[in-house]
């Protein structure tokens, strides 16, 4: 979806739409066309027939050189034939009726009793009434300049007029010969005429459903259009939102990473740092100080520990109020903590006692640090308001024995029974214990 933006979507499907529309318009109209052209084509194929019809019948009668019909009524001889008359032996007349004579006549019946007119006629005809109209001396002009073609079509609001060469035969010359016509010649035409009264209802109807078919589809395809944009835009708003609401989940969760992360940092400083002193404790002094412990033993390098403990604290506690004891307990491991090596470990391992692990340190330099940190916590004046109080911690020492220490518990112990000989001994004591 993101490789696609909403636009080149939304332009795809517009293109999609408009071209399926255009195609589907432009089927509809072409097979409009289609159908006017072939209603055309069989009103066409009707007039050739009728005219067909004719002339057959006129090559029937030159074939037998004219017939000879009974007069009808005050009916005359044709004066321009030969032979043009005749009588039974009855002594009825007979008069010759030739083509032309015969393609009028029936003509007469035809336009009486029929909507198909026709008529016979030519650009100089030697019957007045058989003359040419406007379509007419059109399609006799026609076929003058155009000698191969032999039909000649016009719409007229009311008719499909339709006009057929005649040639000139052999019976014809016996009139027309005076007007200089050969054999072979068009001359003349028979006109026939269609009334078109069915075929413009036709016509019309299929170009009225043609239109509304048209603004159908269009109507179709606006009502697609605005339906498929309107999607589009609501998939590419809902995907929107989801990248949205996604940033702020992410936002969130890393939020709350940072909160977990924080949280389990401090969860490890309470389980391992001495909340009051804010030096590590017991149990971390411990973890810590079996690793120490087996370094050294490994690489042979030295370890001391110092036990320090502070002398009648119970005495400053219940002189000053526990207060007061928390503050001086705070501020003898302050006072350690600065003057030992940042890689030295100091922890509170009891209420007012504490270890210090020195790293590569021996017996001398051990006792240097333990007579150095007790001259400075005796040195200090601890004051609260109004209130100074003197502070002193023994120390008990022990090192590292690489040859009898199994565990750092046996390090302690020394330390412990050095501390405990510092106490017996007076306090504010430093005691070395020797393995
Ligand atoms: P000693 O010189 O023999 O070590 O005597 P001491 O009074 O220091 O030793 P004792 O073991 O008799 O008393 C230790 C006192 O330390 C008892 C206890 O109330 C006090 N204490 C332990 N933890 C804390 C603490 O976190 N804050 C305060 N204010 N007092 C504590
Ligand atoms: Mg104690
Ligand atoms: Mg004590």
């Amino acid at each position: 979806m993101r490789s696609f933006s909403k636009t080149n979507f939304i332009f795809f499907f517009v293109f999609i739409i408009v071209s399926g529309t255009t195609s589907l318009l432009y089927y509809i109209n072409v097979s409009k066309i289609d159908y006017i052209n072939l209603s055309k084509k069989s009103l066409k194929q009707e007039a050739i027939a009728l005219f067909n019809n004719m002339v057959h019948t006129r090559s029937w009668n030159a074939e037998h050189g004219g017939v000879y019909v009974i007069a009808k009524g005050s009916e005359k001889p044709n004066k321009y034939l030969k032979d043009n008359y005749t009588y039974t032996k009855d002594g009825d007349l007979l008069i010759k009726i030739n083509p032309a004579w015969m393609t009028r006549q029936i003509s007469e019946i035809a336009n009486k009793n029929s909507e198909y007119k026709y008529k016979i006629t030519s650009l100089n005809p030697i019957n007045p009434g058989n003359k040419p109209d406007e379509f007419e001396i059109e399609a006799l002009r026609f076929f003058e300049s155009n000698k191969n073609m032999r039909y000649y079509t016009k719409f007229s609001n009311e008719n499909f007029n339709f006009m057929g060469s005649l040639e000139i035969k052999g019976s014809c010359l016996e009139c027309h010969v005076n007007q200089g016509y050969k054999l072979g010649d068009i001359r003349g035409g028979l006109r026939v005429s269609i009334p078109i009264y069915n075929y413009n209802q036709k016509i019309a109807l299929i170009k009225s459903s043609n239109l509304y078919i048209t603004l159908i589809v269009v109507f179709i395809a606006i009502i697609v259009l605005i339906i498929g944009i309107y999607f589009i835009n609501s998939i590419y708003r809902r995907q929107k939102n989801i990248e949205k609401l996604n940033m702020v989940l992410e936002k969130k969760v890393k939020q709350r990473t940072k909160e977990l992360e924080q949280n389990v940092q401090k969860l490890h400083e309470m389980a391992t740092m001495d909340f009051l002193t804010q030096v590590p404790n017991r149990r971390y002094f411990f973890d810590l100080s079996n690793k120490l412990f087996s370094l050294a033993k490994r690489d042979k390098t030295e370890l001391s520990l110092l036990m320090i403990d502070i002398d009648f604290f119970k005495k400053i506690n219940d002189e000053h109020g526990h207060f007061v004891g928390d503050e001086v307990l705070k501020l003898v491991s302050k006072k350690i903590q600065t003057n030992i090596r940042t890689s030295d470990i100091l922890a509170r391992v009891g209420g007012e006692e504490f270890v210090v692990l020195l790293n590569e340190t021996g017996k001398e330099g051990a006792t240097t640090i333990a007579e150095k940190l007790r001259q400075i916590v005796e040195n200090t004046t601890f004051t609260y308001g109004n209130e100074k109080i003197k502070v002193t911690i023994s120390i008990g020492i022990s090192v590292l024995s690489f040859l009898s220490d199994e565990t750092i518990d046996d390090i302690l112990h020394r330390a412990d029974e050095a501390l405990y000989i510092s106490k017996h001994s007076g306090r504010n004591k430093v005691t070395f214990k020797e393995v």
